[in-house]
């Protein structure tokens, strides 16, 4: 096995990747900016390197500082975590080229699965079901853009193929926006992604999200771990998940997590990846591949007693798989509530000193992250300080363990969006479990009196 992996990443994640690697007795590094000299995992590391000022752009996303980090230190491999360089396929390649273990899939299946032109045909042509769309990228001819969205049908979905983060996407309702919103998604896609490319999708009015998570190793070999709902989003943002996803017939997740497990075996994948889907009427709708462990991946370690991070060490250290399809059996259900630094009804950020930090805990409670009191959230990052994560045998077990965990948490000098969460999981829409991606922003929309009594 590995004796030193470099960690590339900051916050919850950096820390959950340390605790896999202490726990299979592999040494770490930590790089971190400024703003993160005092976070406690960095204390907590074998060594670390302080590799640029707060800004990402000077610090983590710094490929030279990173290699330079990893070479001093005698790291054998690096962890990307999610976000930052974790789908940059030229950090892959430019890790690997310097000589270390990069610990995700090979360069060229980021790439595929980054753009996502390139990863819907990829997809077509593995057997995974598509939303219906434009057949590639669409052409700068203005009649054959509206050829499309008269075949695809109206509302269409304007998308970014080098989009991500919920960002660079443009729904439209009438012919006479079309084309505006294609220019409009253009010149914002080039800007934000390099990349001017953009499709269109048939826009699902109603859809739930839910995705697939796989582990693939370098030997041919593919499985899926069950599958998650993550459909309580704002402005196409995860902020609860959970698995298994309710209500749809275990058949229907079956046949779609196979095609995954296939679909991985035909690319050549290696490594841990999630397919997206929006799952509306009965039929599943692959949207993206990400190719990287995902925020939400502790749903799925509760309900199949995997660890997925350790998996990901192990298949980039060239072992073979440790289990078959048939050895994954899911257990219970979890439910994931991200805790972010922000007014939770107007969504501002609010960062700053943590005074009080009193985590939850007690059967079927795990708390992933690296904040504590005295803790500086800083400014410069995105605003996720933590995860909770409650497990039942039952979905309503775990509705309740989570109603219990956010009444014991307390965080105190900076704002957190704990007293939305406190909403939700009383939500009688939520507990009846199935709400579709609109869900939340209508709620918010309806809920005028909390936002005045929270402000
Ligand atoms: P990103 O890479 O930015 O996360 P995705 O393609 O995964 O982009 O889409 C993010 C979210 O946008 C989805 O979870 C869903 O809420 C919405 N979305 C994307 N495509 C469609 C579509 N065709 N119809 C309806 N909603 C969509």
């Amino acid at each position: 096995m590995f004796e030193k992996i470099l960690i590339a990443n900051r916050g919850e994640i950096a820390l959950r990747i340390q605790r896999a690697c202490r726990e299979m007795g592999i040494k770490t590094v930590v790089v971190h900016s400024e703003a993160d000299r005092e976070a406690k995992y960095v204390k907590l590391a074998d060594e670390s390197v302080c590799i640029g000022p707060a800004a990402s752009n000077l610090s983590y996303l710094s490929m030279p500082a990173i290699i330079s980090a990893a070479e001093v230190t005698d790291a054998q491999a690096i962890h990307p975590g999610y976000g930052f360089l974790s789908e940059n396929a030229d950090f892959a390649e430019r890790v690997e080229q310097s000589g270390f273990v990069f610990i995700g899939p090979r360069a060229e299946s980021i790439r595929l699965m980054g753009d996502k032109v390139s990863a819907k045909h990829a997809m077509i042509e593995a057997g995974v079901p598509c939303v219906p769309g434009s057949d590639g990228a669409l052409p700068d001819d203005p009649k054959v853009i509206v050829q499309t969205a008269r075949k695809v049908g109206y509302p269409v979905i304007i998308k970014a193929a080098g989009g991500g983060g919920g960002r660079g996407m443009r729904v439209v309702h009438t012919e006479a926006a079309l084309l505006n919103a294609v220019t409009m998604t253009k010149t914002e896609a080039g800007a934000a992604f390099g990349n001017p490319e953009v499709y269109m999708e048939k826009f699902l009015e109603n859809p739930r999200h839910v995705e697939i998570q796989i582990l693939a190793d370098q030997h041919g070999n593919a499985v899926w771990l069950g599958e998650r709902d993550c459909s309580m989003q704002r402005r196409h943002q995860k902020v609860i998940e959970e698995a298994p996803a309710p209500g749809i017939p275990r058949k229907t997740i079956e046949k779609i997590g196979n095609r995954c497990a296939d679909a991985c075996k035909k690319i050549g994948y290696r490594g841990a990846g999630t397919f997206e889907f929006l799952y509306e009427n009965g039929e599943f709708y692959f949207i993206e591949m990400n190719t990287r462990v995902q925020v939400e991946h502790p749903v799925t370690e509760m309900i199949t007693g995997i660890d997925i991070v350790q998996e990901q060490i192990r298949i980039a250290f060239g072992e073979k798989l440790r289990f078959k399809q048939s050895d994954i059996e899911l257990r219970g259900h979890a439910i994931e509530c991200r805790i972010n630094a922000e007014d939770p009804f107007k969504f501002t950020p609010s960062p700053g000193r943590i005074a009080t930090w009193h985590t939850p805990g007690g059967p079927g409670i795990r708390v992933d992250s690296h904040a504590y009191a005295g803790y500086f959230v800083p400014p410069n990052y995105d605003s996720m300080i933590g995860k909770v994560i409650s497990y039942g045998s039952t979905r309503e077990q775990a509705i309740r363990r989570m109603q219990i965990a956010l009444s014991e948490m307390v965080v105190e000098g900076i704002q957190t969006n704990i007293p939305l969460h406190r909403e939700l999981m009383v939500d009688a829409r939520f507990i009846e479990g199935g709400t579709n991606i609109h869900y939340l922003e209508h709620k918010l929309a309806d809920m005028p009196v909390l936002s005045k009594k929270d402000k």
